[in-house]
């Protein structure tokens, strides 16, 4: 089996990360393709490469000198180069960029955190380094053009005796300009290569042991994910619970690569394998994860007979609408329905959103709800097994935590319940001490 297998920066933040992430690629030989990301931080108080190369940037805009920034990027490089006696000509190559800055594009200029780090590593893996300029294929727009980016990527396969190693994060456009992902990026580069080579599976090397039940700030040690489908993963990442570059599963998704989260200083750690679906077992857990997030907006609008009109609902949406609000949940009563909104998008205008809509629905009765959490339990086996929110609202009604509104993905994978932000740590605890280690029995 093919493995793409991608360095996030903390991974390769230093000469001793290097040396993790050799043991690791040499331990497997199906470890064939690595993709790095640029040098991250080595410890809480550190910059990221990438940080530092905007921050060039800016200095370069408004004409500020960068010189002393400039020594402490380039110094990060020998460091490692020197650690490891690695002969690639760090100064050298770095004067080379350093030449260029004033007129480079910013997106040259960020790349090369990659394009460092890259190098370095291709020569102490003793891989054959492939520039991302020349194999990850941008359109003028900033996507990604799959079908050149799949023809380059096979050719520097056979070209390159079946292994490489790829800078993440950039490509090029097909006249060499330099592109960009989103930050984060160097997941969705290690994804579209994992796809365009029919790799069997995209190993995605970090710093946590992969996805965890619940948060750790607020649950003691809560248990590792060990399997979970990408559908399940998009609700999670969503309220939060973010390990991957959520942009990185779509092109490994459509043809059905897995992905597995590993930790490059706990390389034994099972991690998280996501998968489309994942392999029946007999003793699965019944909540995959919990996640949450705090101050949402609740809008309660009531009215009597409200449930015989047609359009209440689409007026209501059209008036957030034209505030570009983003509407996170709807959920409705025979008589009345609420919204709910992110509070950070409605700080400026909810007065004026609820007038709209008195004028707009004349209700006889709304009112707005701010401090909602919205508490999102998430797993494949809760569905069609009866009971289970049942069971997790009486375990939040004993412990005395008001459930202010429920809502259930269409799927059933998802229950969301949103309650105060004052209830909002209890609860997710609560949920995660009942239901944190229940199995289920399947045949
Ligand atoms: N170096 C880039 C960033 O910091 C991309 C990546 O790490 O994947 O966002």
């Amino acid at each position: 089996m093919i493995k793409v297998a991608k360095f996030g920066g903390s991974s390769v933040a230093d000469a001793s990360q290097f040396q993790k992430v050799r043991s690791i690629v040499k331990a497997d030989e199906d470890r064939r393709f690595v993709v790095v990301s640029a040098a991250g931080k080595r410890h809480g108080g550190d910059n990221k490469i990438t940080d530092l190369l905007l921050l060039v940037n800016a200095h370069v805009q408004y004409g500020v000198d960068c010189t002393s920034l400039l020594a402490t990027i380039e110094e990060r490089y020998v460091e490692i180069a020197a650690e490891l006696g690695l002969s690639f000509p760090v100064s050298e190559e770095f004067a080379k960029i350093v030449e260029k800055i004033e007129t480079a594009t910013p997106e040259y200029v960020v790349s090369r955190g990659e394009w460092l780090t890259g190098q370095l590593m291709a020569e102490y893996l003793g891989m054959p380094f492939v520039d991302a300029a020349d194999v990850i294929v941008f359109h003028h727009d900033g996507n990604v053009d799959m079908e050149r980016t799949q023809t380059r990527l096979r050719e520097a396969v056979l070209y390159n005796g079946g292994t490489f190693l790829l800078p993440g994060f950039y490509g090029a456009t097909v006249d060499g300009q330099i592109k960009l992902f989103k930050r984060g990026g160097g997941d969705i580069t290690g994804a579209i290569l994992a796809r365009c080579i029919d790799a069997g599976l995209y190993e995605n090397w970090t710093d946590v042991s992969g996805f965890l039940a619940a948060d750790p700030r607020i649950v003691d040690n809560p248990r590792g994910i060990h399997r979970i489908t990408f559908e399940e993963m998009r609700e999670l990442s969503y309220m939060g619970a973010s390990v991957l570059q959520e942009e990185a599963i779509f092109p490994v998704r459509e043809v059905n690569i897995p992905i597995q989260i590993k930790n490059t200083n706990a390389p034994d750690d099972f991690g998280t394998i996501i998968r489309e679906t994942a392999n029946k077992h007999t003793r699965e857990h019944l909540i995959t994860g919990i996640a949450g997030k705090k101050d949402f907006v609740g809008i309660y609008v009531q009215r009597a007979h409200m449930s015989n009109e047609v359009g209440c609902v689409r007026r209501a949406l059209s008036i957030l609408e034209n505030y570009n609000v983003s509407v996170e949940h709807i959920p409705t009563g025979v008589d009345s329905f609420a919204i709910v909104v992110n509070g950070d998008d409605v700080k400026d205008t909810i007065y004026a959103i609820v007038s709209d809509i008195q004028r707009e629905l004349k209700p006889d009765s709304i009112n707005v709800l701010p401090g909602l959490s919205l508490i999102s339990v998430v797993g494949r086996n809760m569905s069609r097994r009866v009971g289970t929110s049942g069971q997790i609202f009486g375990a939040l009604g004993q412990a005395g935590i008001n459930i202010r509104m429920i809502t259930q993905s269409s799927q059933e994978i998802s229950i969301i319940m949103g309650v105060q932000n004052e209830d909002f740590e209890h609860a997710i605890r609560v949920i995660y001490e009942r239901f944190g280690d229940a199995v289920v029995v399947s045949d």
